[in-house]
Parts: C-alpha cells; sequence; structure tokens
C-alpha cells in the first residue's frame, strides 16, 4: 500500500511538502516554504539568525520534525538525532519558494530531482539575491526534462511540463505498486503555454490514476473574469497607447508569459522597454532556456537602467563586474526623465527611490502582479506605502493581472479529464470545495497519513 503524508500545503497556498511511501521507498514530492512562515513569532529583527538551526523553528512547529531528512548541521542543537538519510528523493516542480525553499534544512547526499529551466533560474536569482533564495548545500541536484522516466527503486517517475507564471514547472505521474498516482504541481490553462498543461492532463488521464493530488489556489474563489494572458497584453497596450507620459510596469521577473506580454504592447506603442539590471541579469539566463525571449544586448526595444551610485558619474567602476555587460545598452534617469513618453519602464516596490531622481510628470502605474500582494490585512502596509508614492508624484495606478494558477472551471476540466479514483486537494484554502468536483475526496490534514 502506497501512503502519503502531507506535511505543508495543507488548508494554505503554498508550502506543499507530499512524503509518498510505497514499499522500502521513500520520496518528497515538493520541499517549500509556507508564505506566512514564522510570521506569528518572527517580527523586523525579532528573527533566526544564521547560526540558527532547526531548533527554533521546531519550537514553534515550522518544521516538521521528521527523522532522517535533515542536515546534521541544521539538527545540531535540537533534540532530534542526526541519523542517515532515508528518503531516496525529493522531486522539485518548479522554482517558486513555497515549492522549493525549504531544501535549505534537508541533508545535503538526499538527491534532489529539479527540472533544467528551475535550476537554470535558481541560480540566476540565488546570485542576484543570495539570502531570500537559499535552498543549502546539495551534492546530488539531478536535473529532468519532461518525458523523462526516473525509476528510484521500484517507483516510475514522469515529470510533465505544465504551464504556470514561471518556466520550467512540471506535474509528475508516479507510477506505484497502487497504480499511477498524480501530482499536478501549481498550473494554469489560459496562457500563451497552455497545450503543456494540457499535454499533462492527457498523459495523467492515460494511467487511469489510483488518485490525483491537486491545487486548488482560485478554488472558492469567486471570478469573474478569467483573465488570459493575451488579454494583459491587449490591456497593457490600450493603456500603454493613451498614456501621455512615462509608464511604469510591475510585475514578476521570472514571469516569462509576462515580460513577453509587456515587450509586445511596448513596441506595438513605439517606446522601449527599460528594465534593471538585475533584471537584465536573469533575462539573460532565462533566454539560455527560453529562446523567445529578446537578447538584452542586441535588441533595439530595450534599455538598460542605471541607478545612480557611488561617483555618481554613472562609469564602469561603480557596478559590479555582472552589470558591466549591460553598460551599452544604458539609460539613466536624466534621459526618461526628459522623454518619458518614449518609454515603459519595470518598476518593483522597492525601486520606488527611483522616483526621487525621475520626477515624472503624468506618469502611469501598471500594477500586474498578483492581487494578494496589494490586498488583505498582511499587505496594508505596501499598499499605503505604494500609494503614498503614486499621489505624491500623481502617478495614475491600473491594475492588469492575469493569475498563475488555474480558474476554477479550469480545474474542474482537468479533474474530470484526468478521472482519477481519489482525489486529494492541495495548495487551496477550500479544500471542501473540491467536494462538488469529484464524488471521492479525500481531505488531507497535516501529518497524518493517508492509505492509498
Ligand atoms: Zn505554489
Ligand atoms: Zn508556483
Amino acid at each position: 500500500m502506497v501512503s502519503l503524508t502531507f506535511y505543508g500545503g495543507v488548508n494554505e497556498i503554498g508550502g506543499n511538502k507530499i512524503l509518498l511511501e510505497d514499499k522500502d521507498a521513500r520520496i518528497f514530492l515538493d520541499f517549500g516554504q509556507s508564505f506566512d512562515f514564522g510570521e506569528d513569532y518572527f517580527y523586523e529583527y525579532l528573527s533566526p539568525r544564521t547560526a540558527n538551526g532547526l531548533e527554533v523553528y521546531f519550537e514553534f512547529g515550522l518544521v516538521p520534525r521528521v527523522p532522517k531528512l535533515y542536515s546534521r548541521k541544521m539538527l545540531q542543537f535540537t533534540d532530534l538525532k542526526y541519523e542517515k538519510p532515508d528518503i531516496d528523493a525529493i522531486f522539485i516542480s518548479h522554482s517558486h519558494s513555497d515549492h522549493i525553499n525549504h531544501l535549505q534544512f534537508v541533508d545535503e547526499g538526499i538527491p534532489v530531482y529539479m527540472g533544467h529551466g528551475t535550476h537554470h533560474l535558481y541560480e540566476a536569482y540565488h546570485k542576484m539575491y543570495a539570502s531570500f533564495y537559499d535552498i543549502g548545500e546539495h551534492s546530488d541536484i539531478r536535473l529532468f526534462k519532461s518525458g523523462d522516466s526516473i525509476k528510484v527503486k521500484h517507483l516510475l517517475i514522469e515529470p510533465v511540463h505544465v504551464e504556470h507564471s514561471v518556466p520550467g514547472a512540471y506535474g509528475f505521474i508516479i507510477h506505484t505498486s497502487s497504480g499511477a498516482i498524480v501530482y499536478t504541481g501549481d498550473f494554469r490553462l489560459h496562457g500563451p503555454q497552455s497545450w503543456m498543461t494540457q499535454e499533462f492532463i492527457k498523459k495523467a488521464a492515460a494511467t487511469s490514476p489510483r488518485a490525483l493530488i491537486c491545487e486548488g489556489t482560485r478554488i472558492g474563489s469567486e471570478v469573474e473574469h478569467n483573465y488570459t494572458e493575451q488579454e494583459v497584453q491587449d490591456k497593457a497596450s490600450q493603456l500603454i497607447k493613451g498614456a501621455g507620459g512615462l509608464v511604469f510596469a510591475d510585475f514578476s521577473m521570472s514571469n516569462v508569459d509576462r515580460f513577453l506580454s509587456f515587450y509586445n504592447a511596448t513596441v506595438a506603442a513605439g517606446r522601449k522597454l527599460v528594465i534593471d539590471t538585475r533584471f537584465a541579469y536573469i533575462l539573460r539566463c532565462l533566454r539560455e532556456k527560453v529562446p523567445a525571449l529578446p537578447d538584452v544586448l542586441s535588441d533595439k526595444n530595450l534599455l538598460v537602467y542605471f541607478r545612480i551610485c557611488k561617483s555618481c558619474t554613472f562609469s564602469e567602476k561603480d557596478y559590479y563586474p555582472w552589470e558591466r555587460d549591460f553598460l551599452p545598452k544604458m539609460v539613466t534617469y536624466r534621459e526618461l526623465s526628459k522623454s518619458g513618453s518614449k518609454y515603459v519602464m519595470h518598476m518593483g516596490f522597492n525601486r520606488l527611490m527611483e522616483l526621487v531622481y525621475l520626477q515624472p510628470k503624468g506618469a502611469d502605474f501598471i500594477w500586474s502582479m498578483s492581487e494578494h500582494f496589494l490586498e488583505g490585512e498582511d499587505n496594508e502596509d505596501t499598499k499605503r506605502v505604494l500609494e503614498n508614492w503614486l499621489r505624491h508624484f500623481g502617478i495614475n495606478l491600473h491594475r492588469v493581472h492575469s493569475s498563475g494558477h488555474a480558474s476554477p472551471a479550469d480545474i474542474a476540466g482537468a479533474i474530470k479529464a484526468i478521472n482519477p479514483e481519489l482525489l486529494l486537494p492541495i495548495h487551496t484554502n477550500s479544500p471542501s470545495a473540491f467536494k462538488e468536483l469529484h464524488g471521492k475526496v479525500v481531505l488531507p490534514e497535516k501529518e497524518k497519513t493517508i492509505g492509498i
């Protein structure tokens, strides 16, 4: 019999950690960090130090006490004895922190499987933001691509690409002694790469699976209209064409589809897209895996923003070596301030300080990130500060977004097509709502084992 234990992702969006055991094989599907991780106990400077290991997290039950999993270093001040790991592998679905981040606690010898794209993206982000993106030391990272078949003892695991808000996202079909168990990871069906998710659904359905572990980020939420990526591009295009001054756009740097939507909308409006040096670095890394992306150095529609630094003369020595590659594409606040209507500039919340130099007149700001970053109690401060900045500079705020997650209707369609015997909801605040989508729903409980 196969057993599944859900150590995260239960009654919450993200933080997936699923242990699958079958005979003597033990694998984890994802090993992520919850979005609200530590919020109840840590606050600003009251947070774990780099010298701290798992003792702090065990104290508050924030990380599960699973034996034979964590590294010796992480366990040294805990009462959980270090023992040689008995987990055969950890399979990572994609690079988002809620699926990968707690790898930092795991013993370095346990094989970690991830897609080529996930590894590539992780390395780029780790170089840029080492303290935020850190999965720790791992001596046995094994890379896969869609269509591979990976053997772990008697288990056979097939990673199949899905469309999500980051490239290199996968679902898994795990062939066990109880039949196939399908895990969706995070997915959507309304973007330009939805054919990938369709392929996953088709392959999953062909196995007549015993169980489907399905994400449900948007289950239980009202959807007035399921915005597609094309609609994002059309609306952005309309806004940019109608704008009189500089247009700022805030969207995730790793969301390739969103980048292309804004790139296309910018070019269609006869403007140039300005990205900062970090974005330029990430874009160049992504392009190695996604050739449809433009080349920062040769594309005439792209410019790279250099912030004012040290000598205040924009000279080469002011910037890190990895930034200097982009010097030929330099644009500074002077040009953007003078000729704002020729440009669309990518602008993150943490970069708002640039507005002091840019002094935009009649500018627009297009917010194209997940809505929940601007809503809910947790984000009140962020929202207040952003609104204050925009009001101060007389900038109009617009929202244009297409979710990285499938709509409730698309999830219902995927479940129907895959047609599993059992359905296990994960990565959702509304697991019970899945009961309307399938006759045999098993609701996972945190750290409880379910026999399949
Ligand atoms: Zn997720
Ligand atoms: Zn995700």
